[in-house]
């Protein structure tokens, strides 16, 4: 409905392109006030999705500039939606641009008929910006409307020069279900003492906050969708993604990033991120704003973002950061508080610094301000593009070329290889179809090959002048290995080679300390390698022995193609089509707590995706007990015991959602274990059992300085018992996911069976780990009998964010113990 234009529409049209004077057709334009009944950006105000998608609908009727495309449906079925904004005939000729777009995107494209300089004269810069990933960072989505109004009405000389020169995908929300859980929970909070708190539920029905994680993975059906839109259409040179960040820092940051760069992102994308980003910057400054940082705290080194995934396209990612408000509420932030806000990069917020020169004085802040500082960022970005239109084609170009380029060095990886017969199909599915969705050419072996292999591992040196710390990647070549049919191979000569580098290869992250010797916390994750995650065998090729005419290969086409060679084709509608791995069916409960809780986001997807059925658990349930005559299996998975047992304090939610399991919840609990149930605890949720149940085991890593250790999300190894029927199916090396989790030692031995512990040496995978004497060795995965029941403690992620797949078997294994032991 709203991809088409309607007949109504094409009469607009034709009415204001036959009006001869600008005045009409911008009273012919609906305002986003006329149509909600308030100013976006006002104070106490929020349109909530329905009320966005009519605006744009009404938009795309009334402006020939404008036109807007359904994207498809989010996971809880909100249309999602693009608006396509440009000067009317290149609206009338999106077709011809996208064409271009594709031709530059994959130099290998071009034909002699249309020469790059050709493509350079002609094409247009495509720049996205997308509004209000993380749902609490509300406003973006609010000014969407009103940008897209002034960018359709607009008459002023640079409006224009955007217009003519570029071609804008304004993404108003890409996750419309959180965009209605703040505005409906905004709404039913205004005027009580709850005004301007965030709900008490993950923004996103899987994945919360982590929604901004999931850019190379592509679990959530809309990061799928925009994924296709960008990466399979569109290719923008430029991408913006407009976030919020607390009240307290500084007002809005902006690129150059803060160290560490991400050492297979081109410097000459940092570079143009830095340029786009100074001249916000500036633009800021010269409009009166105060209290813009950069060079500060956010990071270019992880993988997995809005903003990062560009970076693997050959293309430039922007992020701001607006300092928040209270949701659409007035925040009042005082001078000591901003005294107390500190961050990397940033001593605090009241002291002037080369990247910090003009701090905020403190005061009242509201929606509007960051309104007009996320318009006039996204005004800055434009006018660049348009300015400097031919150079960022031609930059977006030359990079792809580049990455075509054949390797140059004998001995070097000219290939990643998933060999067939790996007895993980779902995972060989999930993984190439996810590559192939994100654009990387895969190709599949119709005929067996003879190749030279290197596996790719972690190998300690003690060489002081390592540039990334202690590793480097390495390992021994494996002579003319028979590669048989059916085999998967992702050669490096392609466009997206960085993105193929960035997910096969084990990360090295370098060791970042602080002046007192402590860790530095990474913005995000250190290791994210995706074969290891996945459970994997991935080796890189350096030599092929057949010739080019020799091979048989083919290029899949579509990741579907990948799932019907596994016959696990994606089903019509939702259905995953993977069978559920449990041996028998057992009673399954997850616990949801009303303090949002990612992982139990994460949980509920894998389950889903594994179609292992289960019920979430709140804390009144826990409370009210029988839980024997309803669950089988009970689990936690990662939170704090005190958010466990306390959930929020009271008084600062409405009463319905504070108070967690409290004592009666946690009587029950026990009374479940020791009645028979099984429970089972990821990472931090362990901390729970081990101390409500006085098990025989203590976190190791507990209270430990980082000076000592520090493993802020990287792939570890696992020694696992496979003589324990629990692990009998997985390799006796494992790789993990470990996000500053937790390793046990037995205090006692009687009753605790240890099914896998840490490595004893090369315990890093991919990563960053400081002090790895403190994980050789330790218990990563253990059983304990009390009772007639048994509890399961995971020390690690065994479902990290839906990436986690090689660690899932553990899982389902453990479950599938649950009814056997409960009916003994
Ligand atoms: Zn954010």
């Amino acid at each position: 409905m709203i991809s088409r234009r309607s007949l109504v529409g094409c009469l607009a049209v034709i009415l204001v392109a036959f009006s001869t004077s600008a005045l009409a057709q911008s009273a012919a334009i609906p305002s986003p006030k006329s149509v909600l009944g308030f100013a976006p950006g006002d104070d106490r105000t929020i349109a909530d999705w329905s009320q966005i998608t009519s605006y744009f609908e009404k938009l795309d009727r009334a402006s020939d500039r404008v036109l807007v495309q359904d994207l498809g449906q989010s996971t809880l079925k909100r249309p999602v939606i693009v608006a396509l904004i440009s000067a009317r005939e290149n609206i009338l000729a999106l077709a011809k641009y996208k064409d271009i777009q594709q031709q530059l995107a994959d130099p290998r494209k071009i034909s002699g008929n249309m020469p790059r300089e050709r493509l350079f004269a002609d094409g247009k810069v495509v720049v996205a910006i997308s509004c209000s990933i993380h749902s609490t960072e509300i406003v973006a989505s609010q000014m969407s409307m009103q940008f897209a109004y002034e960018l359709a009405t607009a008459q002023d000389a640079d409006s224009r020069e955007i217009l003519e020169n570029t071609i804008i995908l304004l993404i108003p929300s890409p996750n419309p279900d959180g965009i209605d859980i703040v505005a409906n929970w905004y709404r039913k909070t205004l005027g009580t003492p709850y005004e301007g708190r965030e709900p008490p539920e993950l923004y996103h029905h899987y994945a919360g906050h982590d929604d901004n994680r999931d850019w190379f993975m592509l679990n959530l059906k809309e990061t799928q969708l925009i994924t296709r839109l960008l990466w399979h259409e569109w290719f923008p040179q430029i991408v913006y993604d407009v976030h919020q960040q607390g009240s307290n820092g500084s007002r809005f940051f902006i690129p150059p990033f803060y160290d560490p760069p991400n050492p297979n992102i081109s410097p000459l994308l940092l570079r143009q991120v830095g340029l786009i980003g100074h001249k916000v910057a500036a633009d800021l400054q010269a409009a009166g704003f105060k209290g813009v940082l950069t060079n500060a705290l956010y990071d270019t080194w992880w993988h997995g973002g809005f903003r990062t995934a560009p970076y693997f396209h050959n293309s430039i990612g922007i992020l701001s950061e607006a300092a928040s408000a209270r949701l659409m509420t007035p925040a009042t932030v005082t001078p000591e508080q901003l005294a107390r806000s500190t961050t990397r990069g940033m001593r605090n917020a009241t002291d002037a610094a080369t990247n910090f020169p003009d701090p905020w004085p403190a005061g009242t802040w509201r929606p509007r301000d960051v309104m007009e500082m996320e318009m006039i960022a996204s005004r800055a970005i434009l006018l660049m593009a348009a300015k400097f239109r031919a150079d960022y084609l031609r930059n977006f170009y030359e990079l792809g070329r580049k990455n075509i380029a054949p390797t140059e060095n004998k001995g070097d990886a000219i290939a990643y290889l998933i060999p067939a017969g790996q007895a993980r199909d779902e995972s060989v599915a999930k993984m190439i179809g996810t590559l192939i969705d994100q654009g990387v050419e895969v190709w599949r072996l119709d005929r067996e090959l003879h190749v030279v292999l290197s596996p790719r591992a972690l190998v300690r040196t003690n060489s002081p002048t390592e540039k990334l710390g202690a590793y480097k990647v390495g390992g021994p070549l494996m002579e003319m290995r028979e590669v048989p049919l059916g085999s998967y191979i992702v050669f490096l000569n392609q466009p997206q080679r960085t993105n193929v580098v960035a997910l096969f290869e084990p990360q090295i992250y370098p060791n970042r300390l602080t002046a007192l010797g402590e860790a530095e916390r990474p913005y995000d994750v250190a290791g994210w390698t995706l074969p290891l995650q996945m459970g994997l065998d991935a080796p890189a090729v350096v030599e092929i022995r057949e010739s080019d005419n020799e091979r048989k290969l083919t290029l899949l086409k579509d990741g579907n193609q990948v799932r019907a060679d596994l016959a696990l084709t994606l089903k019509k509608g939702d259905e995953s089509p993977i069978k559920n791995p449990l041996k028998q069916p057992v009673r399954v409960g997850i616990y949801k707590s009303w303090v949002g809780n990612m992982d139990e986001g994460w949980t509920r997807f894998v389950f889903d995706t594994f179609n292992v059925p289960y019920t979430s658990i709140r804390d009144t349930d826990f409370r009210q007990g029988s839980l024997n005559s309803k669950f089988d299996a009970i689990v936690l998975p990662s939170q704090s015991a005190v958010q466990i047992v306390n959930g929020h304090v009271e008084g600062t939610f409405p009463n319905e959602f504070t108070g967690g399991l409290a004592e009666a919840g946690l009587k029950n609990l026990k009374d479940f274990v020791n009645n028979g149930g099984m429970l089972i605890c990821f990472d931090n949720a362990c901390d729970l059992a081990i101390k409500q149940f006085s098990l025989p085991l203590r976190n190791a890593l507990e209270g430990v300085k980082t000076s000592d250790f520090y493993c802020p999300g990287s792939v570890v190894a696992l020694e696992v018992d496979n003589k324990n029927p629990i692990a009998t199916t997985l390799p006796a090396t494992l790789p993990a996911y470990f996000i500053n989790s937790s390793a046990f030692t037995a205090t006692a031995d009687a009753n605790v069976r240890v099914i896998a512990r840490y490595a004893k040496e090369n315990v890093l995978m991919s990563g960053w780990l400081l002090g790895e004497d403190k994980l050789r060795g330790q218990i990563a995965l253990a059983e304990v009998g009390v009772g007639k029941g048994r509890i399961v403690l995971f020390g690690f992620r065994p479902q990290h964010r839906g990436q986690a797949w090689g660690t899932l078997p553990l899982i389902w294994n453990v479950l599938s113990s649950a009814t056997a032991s409960s009916s003994e």
